[in-house]
């Protein structure tokens, strides 16, 4: 099953699995460099598509948004990632309630971020190359052996 990730989603610094994709639109709302950015190149990494829902599906999202009143809640971008789920018939990953209601009425399976992601939290860990020492900050030199500074996932 794929996951459809919204902004708050990719933001929201959960490991969802690697069976997951989100839309351009929704990229560009993530501010390039800081923290948003190190989790959105982290997502990418381990496997998350960048995939253009086709029009059919946008247009069908619009009209049940239209249909639900939610439609002016919605941006592009929540547009589009709801149309991407129901065109792979996904599940669709966002705490909107607009967006979870446009769902609903379109028979899109979702899930709320807090309640899928609770079962496999990860938390950033900084990892020396050379003597194996993990710090809780970003750093470029091991301080303790000169070492290079490498970012792990640490899941628990
Ligand atoms: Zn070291």
């Amino acid at each position: 099953m794929v996951y459809v990730l919204d902004t708050s989603a990719i933001l929201s610094g959960k490991f969802f699995g690697s069976n997951i994709a989100t839309t351009p639109k929704i990229l560009e709302e993530i501010k390039p460099k800081g923290h948003s950015w190190r989790l959105l190149e982290y997502m990418k990494s381990i496997g998350m598509k960048v995939i253009e829902p086709p029009g059919e599906a946008i247009k069908e999202v619009i009209e049940a948004a239209k249909r639900t009143g939610d439609i002016a809640n919605l941006s592009e971008a929540d547009i589009e990632a709801i149309a991407l789920a129901y065109h792979l018939k996904a599940i669709l990953l966002t705490d909107d309630y607009s967006m979870q209601n446009v769902a609903e009425e379109l028979h899109i399976e979702y899930r709320s971020i807090v309640e899928e992601g609770i079962k496999e939290k990860f938390y950033w860990k900084f990892r020396c190359e050379a003597c194996g020492r993990f710090f809780e900050k970003y750093q470029k030199i091991c301080p303790v052996c000169g070492g290079k500074i490498r970012r792990t996932i640490k899941k628990n």
